[in-house]
């Protein structure tokens, strides 16, 4: 089946109210569940053969977290579903007043290569639980991922309800390009325009994950062993390829030095000096990226800034690259134009804490932001005065496992959110119904309006 094939298949079996009752919902969620513990080693394998992922990270940060996800919708999804009521203003009683969370239809969800089992399937889990069908794009560059999804869709759902289209760019343009009734697209801001603009033909309504330059941040009290095994473990995690990652850091001049030093030792240590080999250590998803990682260091070094290796020189044939430290680099330097989406970590030195906020505020909104401080002043400073999608304070990366918390970006960095109950309400459409009474019809709001409006203007501006 074609894509518009698909659709009409789709909106169909959506149409025959088949995906509304909790009961259907959570069985599907459960038959979810099961199929991935069928297949978790044909996962760890994809996974292995895509990015080189270590069976923990991939367990950790994609299977792992699948389950915690179903757990919680299921746990949660009485409560998510139940209609809420709300007041009415006393004008326009007898009424009762609701608001229902409605499925908005056909879900079309696209998703990225870096953690392509797990940023798939989340998005599926709220898309199931807030009763929508779904046609899955995984991304091609990582295909032995891509496959293990087809599979599993197919073999688990009927295709009316949930179904894979594997294949490039062009296969995605059709997919953005047909009325569904939601797009949730997951991936780089670039192409994230491309897909909004195919949305706004059919008014399609879209969730954009983006991605963008996530700094973290080393106040002068920070315990600067802690920030630096935490930003390594951020940065490094999948080779860099995280869109939470840490993209740079910005040290207080009066422990920069100790910062490099903590950070290159925490790095030797967890992968014995070689991270080349390291079972632990991840790769570059492909060939043009590996490229792309190159030619930042370059310009790095023809800007004449210094470049760390914490490991051998880059090799192309396995597409390994070391972790880079950066230190001396300037908001002004190339690295810092683009996301840089692989372990390099430039180092910028700062001496006043409210200059640099205004400087990283004045940038494009990142995906997540990461202070290390000790002192609640310099917090609340940094939550109340950033612009950013979302934060973990002393700590990187793992706001965006915890369920209760919606993840997500803001303004450059992406719209809408998702995760335990933001899943669900980006999935839903908040539907407000007022039901009034019959027994009494005062004509007050009926013509000829005579001199009523004296008395409408009391009780409206009470
Ligand atoms: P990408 O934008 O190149 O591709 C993402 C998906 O879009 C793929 O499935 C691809 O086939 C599809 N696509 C390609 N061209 C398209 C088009 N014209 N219209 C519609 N879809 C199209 O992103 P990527 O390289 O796979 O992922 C890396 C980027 O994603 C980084 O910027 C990263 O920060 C971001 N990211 C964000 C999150 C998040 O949760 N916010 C998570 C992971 C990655």
């Amino acid at each position: 089946m074609n894509v518009e094939e698909l659709l009409d298949a789709q909106r169909r079996f959506f149409q025959s109210g088949a995906t509304g009752s909790r009961q259907f919902r959570l069985q599907q969620l459960d038959l979810l569940a099961r199929a991935i513990e069928q297949r978790e080693g044909d996962v760890l394998a994809a996974l292995k053969e895509d990015l080189g992922k270590c069976e923990f990270e991939s367990y950790t940060s994609e299977i792992g977290f699948l389950y915690e996800e179903l757990r919680f919708a299921r746990k949660h999804l009485r409560r998510w579903m139940r209609v809420r009521r709300v007041p009415t203003p006393l004008l326009h009683a007898p009424a009762t007043s609701r608001v229902y969370y409605r499925p908005h239809g056909v879900s079309a969800i696209l998703a990225p290569w870096n953690y392509p089992f797990q940023l798939a399937l989340a998005p599926v889990i709220a898309a199931i639980a807030a009763g929508n069908c779904v046609i899955l794009k995984p991304s091609e560059l990582a295909p032995a991922t891509a496959g293990i999804l087809d599979t599993l869709i197919t073999e688990t759902f009927p295709r009316e309800y949930l179904s894979v289209v594997n294949g490039g760019p062009e296969v995605a343009r059709q997919l953005t390009a047909a009325p569904v009734d939601h797009i949730f697209f997951t991936g780089s801001t670039a192409v994230g325009r491309q897909v909004m603009r195919a949305a706004a033909d059919h008014l399609v309504p879209v969730t954009l994950e983006l991605g963008g330059k996530s700094p973290a941040i080393v106040a002068a009290d920070a315990r600067v062993s802690v920030a630096a095994h935490r930003i390594a473990w951020g940065k490094f995690l999948n080779a860099g390829q995280t869109c939470v990652a840490p993209d740079y850091v910005c040290v207080h001049a009066s422990v920069a030095e100790q910062f490099i030093r903590e950070i290159t030792a925490a790095v030797q240590k967890w992968y014995g000096g070689h991270p080349a080999a390291s079972p632990d250590y991840g790769r570059i998803i492909n060939e043009g990226h590996f490229q792309r990682l190159n030619d930042l260091l370059q310009r790095q070094r023809g800007f004449s800034r210094e470049v760390v290796l914490l490991g051998s020189e880059p090799d192309r044939a396995t597409r390994f690259v070391p972790p880079i430290l950066c230190p001396g680099t300037t908001f002004a330097d190339p690295i810092m134009e683009e996301e840089i989406f692989g372990p390099i970590l430039p180092i910028l030195v700062y001496q006043d804490f409210t200059d640099l906020m205004r400087t990283i505020a004045a940038r494009p909104t990142p995906l997540a932001a990461y202070l290390f401080s000790e002192s609640k002043s310099v917090q609340q400073q940094f939550v109340r005065n950033l612009p950013f999608g979302g934060a973990t304070i002393n700590d990187t990366i793992v706001h965006l496992v915890n369920a209760h918390l919606p993840f997500g970006g803001s303004g450059a960095s992406g719209m809408g959110s998702y995760h335990g109950e933001a899943g669900f309400r980006g999935f839903s459409h908040a539907a407000a119904v007022m039901k009034r009474g019959t027994r009494f019809d005062p004509p007050l709001k009926y013509p000829p309006y005579g001199d009523r409006l004296a008395m409408i203007r009391r009780v409206m501006r009470r």
